[in-house]
């Protein structure tokens, strides 16, 4: 089969292995739509602490595929089924694993980061995986590229849970990226009042228009506390989601919260800079709540992929490029650029 195996920064090489084989308590997964992830793109360029030098490995974590093979002990898997797999297995038995945040176990393992991932023809299913409900049934009218996405829309959809966002909120929802509309598109779905969203490249904020933003607000052009205001009768934002890894979001985000706003500081800040100024009185005479979610459990997939199947939202809309496995090299280069939403290799 062919697989695009990862060597060493920027070393992505594909080559022909064997498909694997599988024991008997594992399955095999033929695979017919996996997305690149920012995750993928700094795992490329050398950045991503699994993967340290010499590591030789297939990336690849939001995939979904048919089951060709189920080994004799696997039960309540069937061959032939169409299925998105949950990523992120636990070790099982932890306090994060058993109350269902597996996603937290500080001993996790994840396709495409621990372990081999999907850009390949075939990918091997772990026995944890298929213990923990990780092969997530996918319905017959969803297209597998939209299905492929349900994993980054469950990391956003635990994004949200802890903002309960409604049809009183006006939500702001910095960053017009992949993620960045994908909370544009849930919190439309959560029926909320008005939606803002803030970019520094101007070329992404279309895209976030069409897919349910209200506003959108070049910041390198319009003062976004001015807008804000405007937006929101003079209260400021009830909900902000920080869809980018920017210091100046984070902090601003304090000041552009409502009383009793709701703050998810969605995406991590880089390694080296981790810190931020924090002013604690706007939090405190505010009464505001700030927040961080990471990453998605098994549970978190599961009422994802309940949400696409049931056709309430079509992932489908930021599938922006679809490529072949020989062409993956073109795939990640079409991936690093920032109008792209998202990109799919469909072996
Ligand atoms: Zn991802
Ligand atoms: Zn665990």
């Amino acid at each position: 089969m062919l697989a695009a195996v990862y060597y060493g920064p920027h070393d992505l090489r594909l080559e022909e292995r064997q498909v694997p084989t599988i024991g008997p308590d594992e399955a095999l997964l033929r695979v017919m739509s996996a997305g690149i992830c920012g995750t993928d793109l700094r795992i490329l360029h050398g950045a991503h602490r699994k993967y340290p030098e010499g590591t030789v490995r297939v990336p690849g974590h939001e995939v979904v595929g048919e089951i060709v093979e189920v080994g004799a002990q696997v039960a309540g898997l069937d061959v032939g089924e169409r299925v998105m797999v949950a990523p992120n297995y636990g070790c099982g038995h932890c306090l994060q694993c058993v109350t269902g945040n597996n996603n937290r176990c500080a001993n996790y393992g994840a396709i495409g980061i621990t372990i081999d991932g999907a850009f390949a023809e075939y990918m091997r299913i772990p026995a944890p995986l298929i213990l923990q409900g990780d092969l997530i049934p996918i319905g017959p009218d969803v297209d597998a590229a939209a299905a492929a996405l349900i994993e980054p829309f469950a990391c956003v959809l635990r994004g949200q849970d802890p903002l309960r966002v409604g049809p009183d909120d006006v939500v702001l929802v910095t960053g017009a990226g992949p993620i960045g509309v994908m909370h544009v598109m849930l919190a439309r779905l959560q029926g909320a009042r008005r939606i803002i969203v803030s970019e520094m490249s101007a070329s992404r904020l279309p895209q976030a228009l069409a897919l349910g933003a209200d506003r959108g607000v070049d910041v390198t052009r319009e003062n976004l506390q001015d807008v804000i205001l405007a937006e929101s009768g003079g209260r400021g934002a009830d909900v902000i989601i920080t869809a980018a890894p920017a210091h100046q979001a984070q902090e601003e985000a304090l000041r552009l919260a409502a009383i009793g706003g709701r703050i998810n500081f969605f995406g991590g800040l880089p390694k080296d800079r981790p810190t931020i100024t924090f002013d604690s009185n706007l939090v405190h005479y505010k009464e505001l709540v700030v927040t961080g979610t990471t990453a998605c459990s098994t549970s978190d997939c599961w009422r994802a992929a309940e949400i696409v199947n049931g056709g309430r939202l079509d992932l489908g809309q930021l599938v922006s490029g679809r490529y072949a496995l020989d062409d993956v090299h073109a795939a990640f280069a079409a991936a690093e650029n920032r109008d792209a939403l998202k990109i799919v290799v469909e072996p």
